[in-house]
Formats: structure tokens, sequence, C-alpha cells
């Protein structure tokens, strides 16, 4: 079930998770999609420490697992001119998507939150350009995650139909 909060260890990388139905194998022999989530915040949580957070400290990391079974890390990036700050969500899309890579099974994203990260705004209009069923797997430091859809995040989000 999409936004069950449950826990993991991430010092073990032995994640304990609730009973979900979409997180059961796909096929025998590929990856289940909780082994593609667990490695996806690990990956996030990696690029975190990469931060460039002089001014806030508040580091972020994420990761971007693309259809065809590459990751693409990202973290925050700040800058003496504030308003130039970009979020790691949004530099492991953009990073995607200029290496060819435009359609996302996944998107993880871990921070030293009280409750599991979510991401701004601005990020959720960024992720929806490119699928509102994408889950977005939402984590923090103590273990705690959450798994929502886009759509559940930016609900009657502006896109491209609305051009038209
Ligand atoms: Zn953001």
């Amino acid at each position: 079930m999409w936004g069950q909060v449950f826990t993991f260890d991430i010092t073990k990388i032995k994640l304990n998770y609730v009973k979900c139905e979409d997180l059961t194998p796909r096929k025998e022999g590929e990856n289940t999609v909780k082994e593609e989530f667990e490695k996806l915040i690990k990956e996030a949580e990696k690029a975190r420490k990469r931060a460039y957070t002089p001014y806030s400290k508040f580091k972020v990391g994420a990761a971007v697992l693309s259809a065809d079974g590459k990751i693409f890390t990202g973290c925050n990036i700040e800058n003496a001119s504030f308003s130039l700050a970009v979020c790691a969500e949004r530099v492991a899309i953009f990073k995607a998507i200029s290496e060819g890579s435009t359609k996302f099974k996944a998107i993880a994203v871990i921070g030293d939150t009280d409750k599991p990260c979510s991401p701004c705004g601005a990020c959720r209009q960024v992720i929806s350009e490119f699928g509102e069923d994408i889950p977005l797997i939402m984590a923090n430091l103590k273990g705690d995650v959450k798994i929502k859809k886009i759509k559940e995040l930016l609900p009657e989000a502006f896109g491209k139909n609305d051009l038209l």
C-alpha cells in the first residue's frame, strides 16, 4: 500500500518493510521492487554526503531509477547567491535526462529530517513532467520510509495537456 511508513536500518542495509503489494517480485530472477528501492535509498544516501550546503548545512540526496535500470544520483547544491540553490531531486533528474534516460521507475530522496524527507513543490512539478505514477520514496537517516506516487503529492499538476 502506497503511503505507509516503514522503517529500516540504513547502517546495516537491512530494510524492514511492512506488507506491501507493490514490493513483490515482478518476475523470477529479476530484482524485486523491494531490492530496487533499497538500492535506490542507499544510492541517495551516498549522494547526500556530497551535498554542497555551506549555508544551510541541510544535506539532501536523491537517486533516480530509469526504466532501463540505470541509477542517477543528485545532491542539493547551494550558492552564495541563495536563490540559485538547486535541490537533489532535480539534479538527479536533469542528469538522467541529459544522459538520455527519460523514463523513470522510481525516485528516492533522503535527508536528516524528523519525518521522511519530502520533496519541495518545484521538484514535484519537475518529477510530474515525466509521469504522474512515478513512486517517490521518501526517507530519513533514522530509517523511516514513506512511498507515494507523484500524483498523490501533486494532484492536478500543470502538465503538457494544459498547453494545448
Ligand atoms: Zn526541491
